[in-house]
């Protein structure tokens, strides 16, 4: 114990002598570049806890506006209000870019019940570019499995008149079970997108095959004349899940096809183990049938030296349409605009140019950002790397490589003054189907917040995705890791080193 104290005091002396001979070298030097560059983190740190109006702009996006379907009136409703928020806060460059998609969809209402063996109401949302029935049309229900076209040879001639249904119920975790942590969970998880990759997995080309798959699936379904299809939401407590059906050309659905409840899904998979079962919907959609503009909007505070070097943050601005796109992607798109209202105020003037997008068309395929990086691709090689913010509203616990070893070392002095924030050593999980992945195909280091799961992957894309999901001190914290994130990469000596060209052969 003695020595213990003794050992304390001699720790102190020395400590003591060292903190002054630090404050004496402060005092006789000019700050370095390196000093003024962690007194601008600090200052955004602390401009976002005390001056940050993360929660009242998302208020007025969510509740004011709503949800933000791409080519809807909402989500140019929110592009105007973005672009004129960045300008509010005094970046003068704030505008929008426009690209086009081929068909507007138009959800309207959609009605079910199962007619036999017992009649039970059924809670449906039409699939996103989905056609309507054309009035109420009721037929059996038709198990279809397969995982490849040529499963589907075993059902021709067989589903005529018939409603589909493609999959046994979804196996939900007891209701109890916490959410697991994104860093932490293995490989084969089904309940989260993040996990590690697996030797040889390449996710976006897995989802491409699989989204193909599900289009000639419906194809053949149309080709058999059946008559609609019906899919397990998923979720717990009677909530729907969203998607679209139309690819990233925004074409329709061969037949209409609707989300229902996980609790509704359940009683026909037990009804249909007893006999036939027949149900009855009625889904009502609009579509243009011309093409339809729509919107990205972008803002940037202009670089002091290298103004054409561009450090891009980015979240999408668009959403589902059953709830109020809070958390999907209402949060990372206030999470940019807040990053850039704090960097503009605070007066700094960063090396490089930062750029703000908020891109649309994110939920049908990456498509607001693949042409954001199609009109920019003059500048490509001059993008340091972007940023995304895409998992709702929970704090962000780490940054994704995304295999970009190359750029680790860089990386980690980047995030160093971010672990006061309680930020974890850089992550090498992977994360497909956000905005990062078009700048990564084009060869530009893309990164992914890693986030808390805070519920995400149950409200996400169903009626509970609304304001009451956001928690105040996570966001705040996220504006916080994107806005430093940015600064410090647009005041590196280099652009971030550049992930080697893939290999296609690998593929
Ligand atoms: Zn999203």
């Amino acid at each position: 114990m003695k020595f213990q104290r003794a050992f304390g005091l001699i720790l102190v002396l020395i400590l003591g002598t060292a903190g002054t001979l630090a404050a004496l070298r402060a005092q006789q030097a000019a700050p370095t570049a390196k000093d003024a560059q962690a007194q601008a983190d600090e200052r955004i740190l602390i401009e976002i806890r005390d001056h940050n109006e993360i929660m009242a702009n998302l208020a007025y996006l969510s509740d004011m506006i709503g949800q933000r379907l791409t080519g809807s009136e909402n989500l140019k409703k929110a592009n105007d209000w973005t672009r004129q928020r960045f300008a509010d806060y005094g970046l003068a460059s704030a505008h929008l870019e426009a690209w086009t998609v081929a068909h507007g969809w138009t959800r309207g209402a959609a009605r079910g019940r199962i007619l036999s063996p017992a009649e039970h109401p059924l809670t449906l949302a039409s699939y996103g570019w989905a056609p309507g029935t054309g009035g109420p049309v009721s037929g059996p229900v038709a198990y279809v499995k397969g995982e490849s076209p040529a499963d589907l040879e075993a059902y021709r001639g067989k589903l005529k008149g018939a409603i589909v249904i493609t999959n046994t119920p979804t196996p939900l975790p007891p209701q109890d079970t916490p959410t697991p942590n994104p860093m932490l969970v293995p490989y084969d998880d089904p309940f989260l997108l993040i996990r590690p990759l697996r030797p040889g997995e390449q996710p976006e080309q897995d989802r491409e095959r699989r989204r193909r798959f599900v289009r000639a699936r419906q194809d053949f379904l149309k080709s058999e004349g059946a008559i609609a299809m019906l899919t397990d939401s998923g979720k717990f407590d009677g909530l729907l899940n969203m998607t679209g059906l139309g690819g990233r050309t925004y074409g329709i659905a061969p037949i209409p096809a609707a989300f229902i409840t996980s609790e509704n899904y359940s009683l026909i998979w037990r009804l249909m183990q007893r006999g036939p079962v027949r149900v009855e919907v009625d889904i009502t959609n609009s579509i243009s049938d011309k093409p339809i503009e729509v919107y990205n909007t972008v803002a940037e505070i202009r670089g002091s030296e290298k103004p054409d070097e561009i450090v891009v943050l980015g979240a999408h601005l668009d959403s589902w349409d059953l709830g109020t796109g809070t958390t999907d992607n209402g949060t990372g798109s206030m999470v940019v605009l807040e990053a850039a209202r704090a960097i503009q105020k605070l007066g700094l003037r960063p090396k490089r140019t930062i750029r703000f997008a908020l891109f649309s068309g994110e939920e049908q395929g990456l498509n607001g950002s693949r042409a954001y990086v199609a009109a920019h691709k003059d500048e490509v090689p001059r993008i340091s790397g972007a940023l995304i913010h895409d998992t709702g509203t929970g704090r962000v616990i780490s940054i994704s490589l995304m295999r970009n070893y190359q750029a680790r070392q860089v990386m980690d002095k980047v995030v160093a003054p971010l672990h006061a924030l309680g930020l974890l050593e850089l992550s090498e999980r992977w994360m497909t189907g956000s905005d990062h992945v078009p700048f990564e195909e084009a060869g530009v280091p893309g990164f992914y917040c890693i986030q808390e799961p805070a519920q995400y992957f149950q409200t996400h894309h169903s009626q509970a995705d609304t304001f009451d999901q956001a928690h105040e001190a996570d966001l705040v914290e996220g504006a916080q890791v994107m806005a430093a994130w940015a600064y410090n990469v647009a005041q590196l000596p280099e652009l971030l080193p550049r992930k080697p060209a893939r290999d296609p052969s690998l593929d």
